[in-house]
């Protein structure tokens, strides 16, 4: 690698490089410029450098290199953060995307992680073995990045969060210890990842359960953009089997081959779906979807689990993009309203509004037994506006935050994981009061100076806010 004068005095770069196992990308390498992408590409962020680590020994050092250095610090698993949380300018970034190893255990339905595997290969991997755990709905999401916000997926109502299938981490923390994290190892740190995101530590390995999962009922069905489809799919999917899990996405149809080409761009709702169980009672449970108006496209059909993930694919793809997102107890009529009109005229051709209804498994977990903030709100509305123009981000991020509070979006609760660059109070409104409170004081406990602030983050109890507020006395 070449040298990087401007942040670090060479000799101490070049001992630190030297101890590596992994390796350091720094500015000018020829891997550089693609190492420093992150998923939403309106960050265009410039590391000062980024640290390839091979191990946890590799994660304890850089923690340990900055912290001498006074350099701030990112965490890059997957890059998905909407935020672009994974690099920042000047940062030195921990890239975990080289730690890729799993062991799986069928026998015993557990799988050791390395968390720079995304979700699509870790449950590609499970479901050679009938298995799975619950991940999100884009294979190339990271697992550490969603399992620490809580991990919201296609089997949420079956078989409940990501994190309610975690069984343990390795976490280095801002001291640059390597812990052993769970139910009887630092339990207050175990409830604080369980949804409080990357703020305690930077975790090199997840041990994860499994469930059975094999073939499933899944795809999509898209159907016609009205009132009528909008408003009667909620109760539908709220009211069916657990085993069905759903994410709704109002789009315009996207050029695939099974749509016909006339509907082409025209709006749409597609309806994602798995059904994790027998798949004539899924074809049962799909039926009224199915009657809600003449489908567009209908390619709901038996597949191995994995497979949901082709659906998909297009979400992966790098590209600029604002979001907001709210969680509800109730969509109603009125928001069903906002929800066409605001998409009748949206800034970007390619915006759409996601619809996930929720229940099941993962609201039957205690909300106070995981740090996970709002398990019983029932439904989430997702606002996603990616563009073309990098240039215009300004002109979308206003129509998504106007079309955003226009739905209520001050009142609503929050999911870390879908929160974008939105400032600290939307980071607190993704956590009750109380559970904000006991995340603060562990973070003050462990992370007393934020070294890990590159995040959604929680601010030590104690802490100046960044609005110039304490955030109160911590507790003895
Ligand atoms: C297209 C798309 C689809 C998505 N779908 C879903 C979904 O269906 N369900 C859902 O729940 N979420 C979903 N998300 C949200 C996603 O889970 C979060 O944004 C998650 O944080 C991304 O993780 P990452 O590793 O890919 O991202 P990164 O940007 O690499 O990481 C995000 C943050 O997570 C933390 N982090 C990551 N790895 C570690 C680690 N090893 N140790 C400590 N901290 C770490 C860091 O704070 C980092 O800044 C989606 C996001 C996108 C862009």
């Amino acid at each position: 690698m070449t040298e990087s004068p401007g942040l670090i005095a060479s000799d101490s770069l070049a001992t630190f490089c030297a101890g590596l196992a992994g390796r350091a990308i720094a500015p000018g390498d020829a891997e550089y410029e693609v190492a420093r992408q992150v998923h939403n590409a309106s960050v265009d962020r410039h590391p000062g450098l980024i640290v390839r680590v091979a191990n946890a020994a590799d994660v304890c050092r850089t923690v340990a290199f900055a912290r001498e250095g006074g350099h701030r610090l990112t965490v890059r698993g997957g890059g998905h953060s909407p935020a672009g949380h994974a690099v920042a300018d000047g940062a030195i970034v921990v890239d975990l995307s080289e730690m890729r190893g799993l062991e799986l255990d069928a026998g015993r339905r557990r799988a050791w992680a390395e968390p720079g595997l995304t979700a699509g290969e870790y449950t590609r991997s499970a479901a050679a073995h009938g298995l799975a755990t619950p991940l999100g709905d884009t294979a190339s999401v990271g697992i550490a990045g969603i399992t620490l916000s809580g991990g919201i997926g296609f089997l949420a109502r079956k078989h409940g969060l990501t994190i309610d299938h975690l069984v343990s981490v390795e976490l280095v923390t801002a001291d640059g210890s390597l812990l052993a994290v769970s139910e009887t190892s630092h339990p207050d740190l175990f409830w604080a990842v369980r949804g409080g995101g990357g703020n305690f530590g930077i975790v090199t390995r997840l041990q994860y359960a499994l469930q059975p999962v094999d073939l499933v009922l899944g795809g999509a069905l898209f159907l016609p953009a009205t009132r009528d489809v909008l408003r009667g799919l909620v109760p539908i999917a709220a009211s069916a089997p657990e085993e069905l899990t759903t994410v709704a996405l109002l789009m315009p149809a996207p050029p695939l081959p099974f749509i016909p080409a006339e509907a082409h761009g025209r709006p749409t709702i597609a309806i994602l779906l798995v059904y994790a169980g027998d798949v004539e009672d899924g074809q049962r449970a799909v039926a009224p979807f199915r009657a809600l108006a003449r489908p567009i496209a209908d390619v709901i059909r038996p597949m191995p689990y994995p497979a949901i993930y082709e659906l998909t694919a297009e979400a992966g793809r790098r590209t600029p993009g604002v979001q907001r997102s709210l969680l509800l107890d109730v969509l109603e009529d009125s928001k069903v309203d906002t929800i066409l009109a605001r998409m009748a005229a949206p800034s970007s051709p390619l915006a759409m509004t996601q619809v996930r209804v929720l229940g099941g498994a993962m609201a039957r977990v205690p909300n106070a037994a995981t740090a996970f903030g709002h398990r019983g709100r029932s439904i989430m509305v997702t606002v996603i506006t990616p563009f073309a123009d990098g240039a215009e981000r300004d002109r979308h991020v206003a129509w998504t935050q106007d079309y955003a509070d226009a739905l209520g979006l001050h009142d609503a609760g929050a999911y870390a994981g879908f929160l974008d660059d939105e400032g600290e109070a939307r980071v607190r409104s993704a956590y009750p009061a109380a559970t904000y409170a006991r995340l603060a004081e562990i973070k003050r406990r462990y992370d007393p100076d934020n070294v890990f602030r590159g995040n959604q983050n929680i601010v030590p109890a104690g802490a100046r806010r960044q609005d110039g507020a304490s955030t109160g006395t911590p507790a003895a």
